[in-house]
């Protein structure tokens, strides 16, 4: 059951699968498992922004969400927001990964940052936003981002011939869960383990110039490239480009904006199809 593999930095491979809406979790388990069962060395991290917003609003929370002074959209995460986003994260979202993985026979872990400080780092308790064009400071929320992954924790489980599947939230310096952006966690873990690349792959073909038009994916960027994500594009893959400046600032040699959806997609991100990323040196 348990594949033999190096785990090795030079080839282990950080693949992010978002949460929207269309993201094929079975198509891209079907292919994480074949790439472990290939002795591929592996971390899974996933989202579930869609099923938690529905989950909110028939719980009676209905999601709301911020946008910062630069122009960054998040979730406004206050107590009750964060219950529901466990709920639906470290939930059935998680365990839905890790049932995938297993009934494939890949010996899936599934755990938030939360778990064993996995993801550590500060709580951001007053965050600006931008309402009806004023600036607004909300302080009930249980947000912030990651400093420090606990690689120790990672490679525990890998060297045991098991495949981590990590979900936010993060825990905060104080212990307190915070909600953090997926894929800048992803990045961080990937940056932490030296992988070799950090594949983000959502219901979208990659980066597209026009939103409407699938044709007009770019096939290729460099890090300078992701020095002005606005310019770039709007709304949540403005954090992606983020989380991509940030892998590669912190080592990593590629990442792949790329569709979860369709046959094989982590193999196809890896071999070419969506959005590839590499620093100016390796272009
Ligand atoms: P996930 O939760 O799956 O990670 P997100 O919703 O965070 O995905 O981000 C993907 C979304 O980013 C797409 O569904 C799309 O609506 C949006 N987006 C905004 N601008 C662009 C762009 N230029 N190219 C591609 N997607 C974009």
């Amino acid at each position: 059951m348990n594949t033999p593999r190096s785990n090795d930095a030079s080839d282990m491979l950080v693949v992010k699968v978002g949460g929207s809406a269309g993201v094929d979790l079975d198509a891209v388990c079907a292919d994480v498992a074949a790439m472990v069962h290939d002795g591929v060395p592996l971390v899974l991290v996933h989202g579930g922004s869609a099923r938690t917003n529905e989950v909110a609003t028939a719980l009676g929370h209905p999601p709301r969400f911020v946008t910062s002074p630069s122009g960054f959209t998040s979730r406004h995460t206050d107590r009750a927001a964060l219950e529901v986003f466990e709920m639906v994260y470290c939930g059935v979202t998680n365990k839905g990964i890790v049932e995938r993985l297993q009934r494939a026979g890949v010996d899936a872990v599934g755990l938030s940052g939360l778990d064993g400080r996995l993801w550590e780092g500060p709580r951001k308790k007053a965050i600006k936003c931008v309402e009806d064009g004023k600036v607004r400071v909300l302080r009930d929320s249980y947000t912030g981002r990651v400093e420090k992954v606990d690689t120790g924790l990672l490679r525990l489980l890998l060297d045991a011939g098991r495949v981590p599947v990590l979900t936010p939230p993060a825990c905060s310096f104080d212990g307190e869960a915070i909600n953090v952006d997926g894929d800048r966690a992803a990045a961080a873990t990937a940056a932490a383990l030296g992988a070799r690349a950090l594949l983000i792959l959502s219901n979208i073909p990659g980066l597209l110039v026009d939103l409407n038009d699938h044709s007009t994916l770019r096939p290729t960027l460099t890090r300078r490239d992701l020095d002005d994500p606005a310019a770039l594009a709007e709304g949540r893959m403005r954090i992606k480009l983020l989380a991509a400046a940030e892998a590669l600032d912190g080592g990593v040699a590629r990442v792949v904006i790329g569709d979860s959806r369709g046959d094989g997609p982590v193999r196809a991100a890896l071999d070419g199809a969506g959005t590839h990323i590499v620093s100016e040196a390796a272009a």
